[in-house]
């Protein structure tokens, strides 16, 4: 039976899928959502073909992590076994582990995203302007360089299948007014700023991540909800290969190998074509590894 049939039979109803994760609801849990990570991998906007085996687990494993180590409010409604603890009816194995019981929060329509190093869409940008989403920045910084302190770039986060589009704060102070434009700036950069040095710590190097803050319905709280700190949220690096400054210094713990393999084997237009099976197996020892060196 599909996970989708074993959770309707515990009551649960699909609400919602995104690329990679779904969302249920129940009316015996009112206020609360299971958000449930799949193995889906995304790259391009498109999601391919096949899924990587475990990777569902792996990255809530890793969200669930993080949420420990971040002092900031968040969407679980247990801190501990992804908040499933909570739940009357316990959920099959194969489907928990790739679940967190949370808090329905009122999403802001806001991608919080924070930038510690030039690269990527940023490098691009600032090759153009010297900036990036209207920040000025210094002259003369180079691909992968670290930026003189990390940026807020926000962008809109756009209804399913449309592009989100990278926006100035003063256009998420439309979207959502100032006081709490400011705070989801404050938090997302104060939360970026430990991560990257727990991060570090571990020899790994938190490149720029992407958060999603929602309000917390019952006690008006901005609260840290969907994942986070995850290989597909984030740009990771490895800090000994970034330091030894060879090709691979910006080779990313994430899809790196999917992206490039694509990047050679597909044009980007119509349906990308199916991962070769040793492109899933590297792609998901890379994700082990990434959660073996931070959680370690
Ligand atoms: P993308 O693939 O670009 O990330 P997406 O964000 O729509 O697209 P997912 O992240 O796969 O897709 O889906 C998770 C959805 O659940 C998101 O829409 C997210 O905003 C929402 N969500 C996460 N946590 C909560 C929460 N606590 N309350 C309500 N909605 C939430
Ligand atoms: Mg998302």
């Amino acid at each position: 039976m599909s996970a989708d049939a074993r959770l309707e039979a515990l009551r649960w109803r699909h609400e919602y899928s995104g690329k990679v994760r779904d969302l249920y609801l129940s009316d015996a849990e009112p206020g609360r959502a299971l958000v449930v990570a799949s193995d889906r991998v995304s790259a391009f906007d498109h999601v391919l073909d096949p899924g990587i085996p475990g990777k569902g687990a792996l990255l809530t494993t890793l969200s669930l992590w993080w949420f420990g180590q971040l002092d900031v409010p968040n969407h679980l409604v247990e801190q501990t076994a992804g908040g499933l603890a909570a739940l009357s009816s316990p959920l099959p194995p194969d489907v928990a582990e790739r679940a967190m019981l949370v808090k329905r929060l009122d999403m802001f329509p806001i991608e919080a995203v924070v930038r510690g190093y030039l690269v990527g869409s940023g490098w691009a940008e600032y090759q153009e302007s010297q900036s990036v989403c209207g920040i000025p920045l210094p002259a003369g910084l180079a691909n992968g360089d670290r930026l003189p302190e990390p940026i807020y770039t926000p962008a809109y986060k756009a209804p399913m299948g449309e592009h989100d589009e990278n926006i100035t704060f003063e256009r998420t102070v439309d979207l959502v007014g100032e006081a709490d434009a400011t705070a989801i700036r404050a938090l997302s950069l104060a939360v970026f700023a430990s991560a990257s040095a727990i991060a570090e710590a571990r020899g790994v190097i938190l490149a720029d991540t992407k958060f999603e803050f929602g309000r917390d319905p019952q006690t008006g709280e901005i609260t840290l909800a969907d994942e986070v700190l995850t290989s597909d949220s984030s740009r990771y690096w490895d800090a000994e290969l970034y330091a030894a400054g060879g090709e691979h210094r910006l080779d990313s713990f994430d899809k790196q190998i999917v992206r490039d393999w694509l990047a050679s084997h597909w044009d980007k237009t119509g349906t990308p074509p199916p991962l070769p099976p040793e492109i899933v197996e590297r792609t998901a020892a890379r994700y082990r590894e990434l959660i073996e060196r931070l959680t370690r």
